[in-house]
């Protein structure tokens, strides 16, 4: 189970702890019902804390319940990600997953009884006058012609839908409640339908199926839901939640409440819109790194740590906001700088050749795998005689701001020794490709001995020992803050959002495993990818920058 500090209050837990105070529960029951039509995203992640994360708070218990209503749009593929997607965030749901699916007899029984009540009917009318007879927000509905049609019929009807004698959309069934509602959802809404479709937990048995409105209420029921959590759009359908429950013979009433959906800058939430850029091929996959999926923030190198941090930071309320990257770019980055080991990367080498250092030997220094926590330990960096440093901190003369390495100036090289440079090699085009150092052996761990001041510190790695690897570096995937508002939300997309570069790393990274993350000393926060590893190919991926430089562009009016 996840651990995290105890955590703020929040509405939800305000209503929560009256209910345990007056006696109206004794302990809490909450659930989590994704529909297997996608990848989950940080918006399920804010849903998943907010009900597991009650759950563990009060003792209590948090199912997880496959939402598979609608057969056409779901797979198992969808339902297996959901699963390792939660325990990856460090939840256990009770017991056995649940399916709506499970309960499909039961609520085809509850649909008996609300048709023997009068409380439903079979209606043949076609798709355009259900819509003409539904009215509008302004305007009421008016009854369909079917609405007074006698039980015993609409038992035989529906019997008969139950057992395939209507086409798709030739009939549905209808709770019968009131075409003059001012709320859209209690205008006699359909409960069932017809679909000749396979499903992937029930096969064949059924052509008819409940829709969610109808099943999710009865579920929540049948499990001893107390509290069932969801987002604001539902708030209406709070309506229908009770009337199904108060019209059946069921005991268990939850509760239904509603909170703000997550909205984050500069990406989409909504299944329907990451599917279309996962099947147009504008990212490789649902677990794309760039992706706002809990697969995609995985491979990506988020942690659950930084996950659940993130949606406590945002906390639960009832207004609808859009949240800034920034606040989860900032979780992932305080794990990691408390957390990842240190490492050296150069993401675009030019050679640097030590001419007083022996050619052909080799020196194996230790370097610190955190800079303020001795507890993680050192490993070995190999110093030899030509070693590669990054292009940018080099220059031929640069003003006293640039701390980096300046011809016939000094530097520290990281965990290392102080170098000077004396000359430098180009290529046709005017390109640094070698810059030619002496060494100060009598500085590896102390400052030289004159009492010289080197203020510089840069990182490198051995050219001999060095590893190539294939660095990705990724930005945001859509250029403008809230492309689901764009018509063409694709033509949005960041035409930078990947660029693929060939470093060098140390020799210690060889080894790294999938998934492992690491700050490469002065360059950002990286994760080795697990997709590529998993083909025997070195290739990181960098999860966010060491500071937000997005914020600092904003700020300069520069983005
Ligand atoms: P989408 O619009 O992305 O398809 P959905 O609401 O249809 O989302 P479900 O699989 O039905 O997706 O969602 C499962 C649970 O997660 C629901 O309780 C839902 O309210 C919650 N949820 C979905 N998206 C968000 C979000 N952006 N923020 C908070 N909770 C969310
Ligand atoms: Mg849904």
């Amino acid at each position: 189970m996840a651990e995290d500090a105890p955590r703020a209050s929040n509405f939800i837990r305000k209503i929560i702890d009256q209910d345990l105070a007056s006696g109206k529960h004794h302990s809490v029951h909450t659930r989590f019902p994704p529909e297997p039509n996608g990848y989950l995203h940080i918006g399920h992640a804010k849903s998943i804390v907010l009900n597991f994360g009650i759950a563990e708070d009060y003792d209590g218990q948090c199912n997880l319940r496959f939402d598979d209503t609608n057969p056409l749009k779901e797979s198992v593929e969808y339902i297996n990600s959901i699963k390792r997607d939660v325990q990856w965030l460090g939840y256990e749901w009770q017991g056995k997953p649940r399916f709506s699916s499970d309960y499909f007899s039961a609520l085809h029984g509850f649909a008996i009884e609300l048709i023997e009540k009068g409380l439903a009917y079979v209606d043949f009318s076609d798709q355009d006058s259900m819509r003409t007879m539904r009215g509008t927000l302004t305007e009421k509905g008016t009854n369909s012609p079917y609405r007074e049609t006698p039980v015993a019929e609409n038992l035989q009807h529906f019997s008969d839908m139950t057992a395939g004698k209507y086409k798709e959309g030739e009939c549905s069934l209808r709770a019968k409640i009131d075409m003059s509602s001012p709320f859209m959802c209690m205008r006699d809404p359909v409960i069932y339908r017809v679909r000749h479709v396979h499903h992937h937990q029930t096969g064949d048995t059924w052509c008819v199926y409940p829709m969610y409105d109808f099943t999710h209420c009865i579920s929540d029921a049948l499990e001893g839901i107390t509290h069932s959590l969801c987002t604001l759009e539902f708030q209406d359908n709070r309506r229908l939640y009770d009337w199904v429950l108060n019209n059946i013979s069921i005991d268990c009433h939850p509760q239904q409440i509603e909170f703000s959906r997550l909205n984050l800058e500069y990406t989409v939430m909504s299944k329907r819109k990451l599917n279309e850029l996962v099947t147009e091929g504008h990212v490789e996959g649902w677990n794309d790194p760039r992706m706002p999926t809990i697969a995609g923030l995985r491979r990506r190198g988020y942690t659950p740590t930084s996950i659940r941090e993130f949606a406590h930071r945002i906390g639960v309320t009832k207004m609808d906001n859009q949240v800034e990257m920034g606040i989860l770019e900032a979780c992932i980055r305080d794990d990691l700088n408390e957390n990842a080991p240190r490492a050296m990367a150069v993401l675009d080498p030019i050679k640097v050749v030590i001419e007083n250092f022996a050619e052909g030997s080799s020196e194996t220094l230790q370097a610190p795998n955190h800079p303020n926590n001795p507890d993680m330990g050192t490993r070995e960096v190999p110093f030899t005689r030509e070693l590669y440093i990054e292009r940018e901190d080099f220059r031929e003369s640069a003003n006293k701001k640039f701390k980096r390495l300046v011809l016939g100036k000094e530097v520290r090289l990281r965990n290392a020794y102080v170098i000077k440079a004396e000359r430098f090699d180009t290529d046709a085009d005017g390109n640094v490709t070698t810059v030619y150092c002496s060494y100060d052996a009598d500085t590896l761990g102390k400052d030289p001995a004159d009492g010289r001041k080197v203020k510089g510190v840069i990182h490198w790695v051995s050219a001999e020992h060095g590893v190539p690897a294939e660095i990705r570096l990724y930005d945001r995937l859509f250029q403008v803050a809230n492309p689901a508002a764009e018509d063409v939300f694709a033509d949005a997309l960041n035409p930078d959002s990947l660029q693929i570069v060939q470093g060098v790393v140390e020799p210690s990274l060889a080894k790294a495993e999938a998934e492992a993350g690491f700050q490469f000393e002065r360059t950002g926060y990286f994760c080795v990818d697990s997709e590529f590893a998993a083909q025997g190919k070195l290739v990181f991926n960098r999860t966010v920058g060491l500071r937000d430089s997005w914020a600092k562009m904003e700020q300069a009016g520069d983005a």
